[in-house]
C-alpha cells in the first residue's frame, strides 16, 4: 500500500449510520461531519424509503442505501438532493437506475457544470467508481411527496449555501432536513451562495417550527443551529463592511480579525470564502444574489489562510 493510502486510509472517518429521530424519519450522520463527511436522510414511506442525499464517495453512498434497505421497506426508488455539490450527490449513481431524483432546478445544470470537480481538492479520498447523475424531477419553488398519508415538503429556500438549495420538511414529525444551509458545528459556508441569502433562509427555515434539526453535516440538534449561523453571518457582514471601508482584501480582513468565537467550528477557513461573498453584495448590490464567483481562486486563498492547505478530507 502506497503511503498516500496509508495516510488517506488511517485519516478515514468510520462510514455513517441510521438514526432514528422521529417515527420513521431516519438521520444518516456521518461523524464529525466537515469537508464532504454529509448527511442524509431516510424516511419511510409505503413504497420504500425516500432518502434525502446520497453522500460522497462510493462506500459511504453504497452503506447508506444498505442502511435504507435494511428498514425492510424495499428499495430506494426517490432520492432528494438538497443542492448540487458532489459530497451530497455523486452518490445518486449507486441506486436503480430507475429511481427518482429530485431536485432544485438550478441543480441539475450546475452539477453538470462543475462535474466530478471536488474530487480534485482531495486526491487521497478513496472516492470509488462514480459516475453523475442529475435529477429526473426538478421544481422551481416547492412541492410535496404523499408517503402514504404522510406528507414530505420540499422548498426551495437559496441562494444560501448555493443557489438551489433545498429543505426537506416532515411536519408530522417537526423534523427539518436543511442541507447545509445550516451544519452544526462546522463552519456556515455561502461563497457559492450569498450571505443575505443565507439570512433570509434562516428566518424561513425557523418559520417551520421544527423540533429537531437534521443539518447538512454535523451531529443532529435542534432550532438553535439557526441562532448560531446566524451569529456567525452577521459577523460576517461586520467584519466585510470594515474591510470594504478599510480598503483591504478579504484575505487580510481574515487575518486581522481572526476567527472570533467562532475557532471552534470545523473548517474555519471558509471565512475567507465567507467573506469574499460578503465583499460583493456590499460592493456590487446590482448583481443578483448568488452570482458566479471565482470559487477555484477563493479556494486558494482559503488554503493560503489555512497555512497552505486544506484540512484533511475524512470520506
Ligand atoms: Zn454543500
Amino acid at each position: 500500500m502506497s503511503t498516500a493510502a496509508l495516510r488517506a486510509g488511517a485519516l478515514r472517518a468510520p462510514l455513517g449510520r441510521l438514526h432514528e429521530v422521529a417515527d420513521g424519519v431516519h438521520a444518516f450522520l456521518q461523524p464529525p461531519g466537515g469537508w464532504c463527511l454529509s448527511n442524509a436522510g431516510a424516511i419511510v414511506g409505503p413504497d420504500g424509503p425516500v432518502l434525502v442525499d446520497t453522500a460522497a464517495t462510493r462506500s459511504r453512498a453504497e452503506a447508506l442505501r444498505a442502511a435504507a434497505e435494511g428498514l425492510g421497506r424495499g428499495p430506494v426508488r426517490t432520492v432528494i438532493n438538497t443542492h448540487s455539490h458532489g459530497d451530497h450527490v455523486f452518490g445518486n449513481c449507486v441506486f436503480d437506475p430507475s429511481a427518482t431524483i429530485i431536485a432544485h432546478e438550478l441543480t441539475g445544470p450546475e452539477m453538470t457544470a462543475v462535474g466530478m470537480g471536488l474530487q480534485s481538492l482531495w486526491p487521497d479520498v478513496e472516492w470509488g467508481e462514480l459516475t453523475l447523475r442529475p435529477p429526473t424531477v426538478t421544481f422551481a419553488r416547492s412541492m410535496t411527496l404523499l408517503l402514504g398519508d404522510r406528507p414530505v415538503e420540499l422548498h426551495h429556500v437559496g441562494p444560501a449555501h448555493s443557489t438551489g438549495d433545498v429543505v426537506v420538511w416532515v411536519p408530522d414529525a417537526r423534523v427539518l432536513f436543511t442541507g447545509d444551509v445550516a451544519l452544526p458545528g462546522c463552519t456556515p459556508f455561502c461563497l457559492m451562495g450569498s450571505v443575505r441569502g443565507s439570512l433570509a433562509a434562516l428566518d424561513r427555515l425557523r418559520a417551520f417550527g421544527a423540533e429537531t434539526v437534521v443539518g447538512g453535516h454535523g451531529e443532529v440538534s435542534g432550532p438553535e443551529v439557526f441562532d448560531e449561523t446566524e451569529r456567525y453571518l452577521r459577523r460576517i457582514l461586520d467584519l466585510a463592511r470594515d474591510g470594504v471601508a478599510a480598503g483591504i482584501s478579504p484575505l487580510q480582513t481574515a487575518r486581522s480579525h481572526g476567527l472570533g468565537d467562532f475557532g471552534g467550528l470545523l473548517d474555519p477557513e471558509r471565512l475567507v470564502g465567507n467573506l469574499h461573498r460578503a465583499y460583493l453584495e456590499i460592493e456590487r448590490p446590482e448583481l443578483p444574489l448568488g452570482a458566479e464567483m471565482d470559487v477555484p481562486g477563493v479556494f486558494g486563498e482559503m488554503v493560503e489562510f489555512n497555512g497552505g492547505r486544506l484540512p484533511d478530507c475524512l470520506a
